[in-house]
Parts: structure tokens; sequence; C-alpha cells
């Protein structure tokens, strides 16, 4: 961790502005290990191989999920943890074991991950804050878009969290902040952002209405989040909410669907902005019938994402 990224941390059990570095070991300007106080409510905040632990009073389905997540082969993981190594990481997002879990649907996200490196612009060093990062794969290709990246994720194990990214620094020369804390309590100033990117990971918190709100408060004004999960549809809802019951069963995985009605609404509420982007994969799909006037497309696409549920690309702008 950088010594000047202290300066955009805020405590998130107080939000009080400003940690004081405590006790650290300081090399070439990075803080490896230490400690962080706030001014505030005294907390202590760990640092550890360059990583601030911002995780505390976390509820009962984000621990087992960490827990879980310590080597446990998921969604578009192999399932042969000896595959788990420097090598497959450096080959994320595309997997070329076809056996991985969702294989499909993993190859549908990238494709949309593709359009959004396309359109967005060059970082020209501006601040990005990447949402459950995971093993860092999409913050690398964001860094190297040009942006100051930070990486945000509950999960910490290398091959699975954040400690990956240290595969990429050496392989890439580069580097990035990564920060230890929940999707609903960022540990970031407001208006200290200019871009925020999340794929695939909306769908594990329980409470989209804090993750909005959070949005709101950590974006400067005019700035924008790029988001692609999916939608669930009310035909497949009920299937889709008890593979969901059964991935947090017996996977311990905080998995849950959200239909675009609850999307909108958490977008709303949070006083943003939204701007349903046309995924790619869709338009590939369709055909010939993506030289449709757009409006008769877009009206598709919402029907189809009402009814079966569809992966989506959503732009949310803070005004
Ligand atoms: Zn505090």
């Amino acid at each position: 961790m950088k010594l000047h990224f202290v300066d955009l941390l805020q405590c998130n059990l107080c939000h009080r502005q400003g940690l004081e570095i405590i006790q650290d070991m300081v090399s070439d300007g990075n803080i490896l290990q230490g400690e962080l106080r706030c001014a505030g409510c005294g907390r202590t905040i760990n640092v550890r191989d360059g990583i601030p632990e911002f995780l505390h009073d976390l509820p009962e389905d984000n621990l087992s999920e960490i827990k879980s997540s310590e080597g446990v082969a998921t969604y578009c993981y192999p399932r042969d943890p000896d595959t788990y190594n420097d090598s497959w990481l450096l080959s994320l997002p595309r997997v070329a074991n076809e056996k991985a879990d969702n294989i499909e649907g993993w190859k549908r996200k990238i494709s949309t991950f593709d359009q959004v490196l396309r359109d967005c612009q060059p970082g020209g060093g501006k601040t990005l804050l990447d949402i459950g990062a995971s093993t860092t794969w999409s913050t690398r290709f964001l860094a190297r878009k040009g942006y100051d990246c930070i990486a945000l994720d509950i999960v910490k194990g290398k091959y699975r969290g954040l400690l990956s990214s240290k595969v990429f620094f050496e392989h890439d020369n580069t580097y990035y902040e990564c920060i230890l804390a929940p999707m609903e309590n960022i540990p970031l100033r407001n208006n200290s952002i200019d871009c925020v990117f999340s794929i695939n990971s909306l769908h594990h918190s329980n409470d989209l209405g804090k993750v909005f709100f959070e949005l709101q408060r950590i974006l400067k004004p005019g700035c924008c989040a790029y988001i692609l999960d999916d939608t669930v549809g009310f035909l497949r809802r009920k299937k889709k909410q008890q593979a969901a019951e059964r991935s947090r069963r017996e996977n311990q995985h905080n998995d849950h669907v959200y239909s675009l009605r609850e999307y909108k609404r958490a977008i709303a509420k949070a006083d943003l902005s939204l701007h349903i982007e046309m995924p790619q994969r869709y338009l590939d799909r369709i055909g010939p019938v993506r030289y449709a006037p757009k409006s008769c497309l877009y009206s598709l696409y919402i029907l189809l994402s009402i009814t079966l549920g569809m992966p989506f690309y959503f732009r949310v702008t803070k005004d």
C-alpha cells in the first residue's frame, strides 16, 4: 500500500476521514505491514501484505463466504485444485478448462467485459474502484487502460482473492491498491472516485440498496459505474432462487438473485441514473434482428430481462 493512499481512506465504522499510521514497516514508500488508527473511534486497522483489512462486524453469510473461499473451486474455476497456479491466473478471464463450472455463462460475461474495456475512456491517472475484484484479473486490465486502480473484496487468499494481485504486479510490472472490505461499507472518502467497475459481484450482496448508496457516496459528481451481472426473470425466478439457496447452503456462497426491477429501484433510491447498454453477447445472438430500430431492440431486451432474466451491462451515473 502506497503511503499516500492512506489519504483516500476513511474508517468504515465511524466514517471519519483521516487515518493515522501508528506502526509501519515501509519499503520504497510502501506500507507492507503495519497498523492504521481511526482518530474518531480509536479502532485499529491491520495492514498485512500491503493490504488494509477493513473487515469487522461482518454478517454471518459474509463470514461463511470468506471461509468457503479458501481453496474451494467454484463458478468458472476449475474443480481440480492442482490447476490453480500462476499461469492459470495469468490466463484469466479466458478459462482454457472447458470442464470448469458454468463455462458458457462465463464466456458470455467475457464478451461484455471486452465491450466495457472498449467503451471506457483511457484512465489518464483517474481513480477506479473494482468492486468484488476477486483475483483482480479485471483490475489488471483496467490498470492497463491507465487508471489508478483499487481492488476491493472480502477474500484475500492467493488464487481466490486479493493476494493474487502480486502475481500480476510481478508479471506486468504494474501496481494497484487492494482493500479488504465489504461492498456495502466501503472505506473510501466521499466524492473520491472517478470510475467504478464491477463484474459478476453484486449478486453476492444481500443488500443492493446499501451497495448503490455507497457508489453514490464515493463517486465524484458526473462520474459513473460500469456494472456487469445478471437479472432474474419472473419465469425462472423460483428455479434460480432455489439454486442460490442451494449454493448458500452447500457451498456457503452468498448468492442471490435480483430482478431488473430490484436493480432499478435500488439505483433510483440512491439518486443515481441508470443507462442500460446492450450487452455484446445479446447483439451477437439475435442475428439480423440487431439491425432493427434501437427502440425495438431495447424493448425486446427489457422484455427478455423481465421474463427470462438476462446478463446486463449497466452504466450508473452520479449527476
Ligand atoms: Zn472510526
